[in-house]
């Protein structure tokens, strides 16, 4: 089974060849991702008319490419799938067409897929993972933990109650002075830093449960970095290298506590020993995935995270979830529509009308 995936919901447009053989393996035959850091330097974030006009222009070579490496033309594809939510509505939709067009030119069947569905199933492509497992999804936009029972059935066990974790890192990168995305920024910058050189909270860890917040870590680092600015008339490296690690210690040691509980949680209402494995974007940290890794050898838990380029946005997740999904669900067909908005924990078939 050959399946190609598009991927366009932010501002990674990305296209991929994955085939699935008979034994259950699959392999990733090409992933191309063209970014558009460059094109949102001067704003200081996603500029979404930016980015919708630039997956419009560079999908279809992107298409191009992804069959080109991976040696295999449009008649050797056999299902198409394409992120169609959530995400930025105008590069989702610019996906969403450019996958219609393509099923209909071909007669091929069309799977809308979940973004976080993609993030999510993503250990199952590279490791021997069953279902079902427990997941912590760290990206740009989103930080839940999920009980992940199947191809399309998921259940949150908690999340952030504000900011996402990315969204943090790329905060705090701006905060800093450093560049975007702020999380490889803030990372490389936090290891010529100290760990404790400045005393930031730990959100919510009095509280029980595995919900998380990170929007007050966010406003300490603010305070401390204006309180050095006050007392030094600026931010000397040093302070700002301090910063980042601080910022990162305290990242890490709440996602590491909220992931025990969140253990906890799975072992008391879930079926038995889990496997815990991490997804998204911030899951590139290699601070995060250590203290993780440790988290899960002490427990006795499997640890399992996909390499870096796995896990920021791709389209071989894309195309892997419908490969999966293709056992539970039909194909969508041309009623797709494109969802800026599509929760992942309740049954919710991409073949909704828009704005429902
Ligand atoms: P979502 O998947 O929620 O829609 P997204 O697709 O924008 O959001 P991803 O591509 O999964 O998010 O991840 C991007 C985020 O990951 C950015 O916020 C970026 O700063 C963060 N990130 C990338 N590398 C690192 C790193 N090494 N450390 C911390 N954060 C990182
Ligand atoms: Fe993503």
């Amino acid at each position: 089974l050959t399946v190609l995936g598009l991927e366009s919901s932010c501002d990674d447009t990305a296209a991929a060849v994955l085939r699935r053989y008979a034994g259950g393996e699959t392999e990733i035959l090409s992933s191309v991702v063209y970014g558009q850091t460059d094109l949102h330097a001067d704003f200081g974030g996603v500029v979404p008319e930016i980015a919708a006009r630039a997956h419009a222009e560079a999908l279809d070579h992107c298409v191009e490419q992804a069959l080109t490496q991976a040696e295999c033309g449009l008649g050797e594809i056999e299902a198409i799938a394409v992120t169609a939510g959530p995400g930025l509505i105008g590069g989702v939709v610019s996906g969403v067409m450019c996958a219609k067009g393509l099923a209909a030119a071909t007669g091929l069947p069309l799977y809308g897929i979940n973004h976080l569905a993609g993030h999510a199933l993503t250990p199952r492509l590279t490791d021997d993972v069953p279902y079902p497992y427990l997941m912590l999804l760290v990206s740009g936009g989103h930080c839940q933990f999920l009980m992940v029972e199947g191809p399309d059935s998921f259940v949150r066990l908690g999340g952030t109650i504000d900011d996402a974790p990315g969204e943090a890192f790329d905060k705090v990168a701006r905060l800093l002075g450093l560049p975007q995305p702020g999380g490889p920024a803030v990372e490389a910058t936090a290891a010529q830093g100290a760990a404790d050189g400045f005393a930031l909270p730990r959100p919510l860890l009095d509280r029980p449960g595995c919900d998380l917040s990170f929007s007050g870590l966010k406003t300490a680092v603010l305070r401390a970095r204006d309180a050095v600015v006050a007392a030094q008339g600026g931010l000397p490296e040093a302070a700002r290298a301090d910063l980042c690690a601080s910022f990162q210690a305290a990242i890490v040691d709440v996602l590491v506590e909220k992931s025990h509980r969140a253990l906890d949680l799975y072992r008391d209402t879930g079926p038995g020993q889990p496997s815990f494995c991490v997804a998204g974007g911030v899951a590139a940290n290699t601070a995060i995935r250590r203290g993780l890794e440790t988290l899960c050898a002490d427990a006795g838990v499997r640890f399992c995270a996909p390499p870096l380029a796995l896990c920021t946005d791709n389209a071989a997740m894309i195309a892997f979830a419908a490969i999966e999904q293709m056992s539970t669900r039909p194909p969508d067909g041309f009623a797709l529509s494109a969802r800026p908005r599509w929760p992942l924990d309740r049954a919710s078939p991409a073949m909704l009308g828009s704005g429902k």
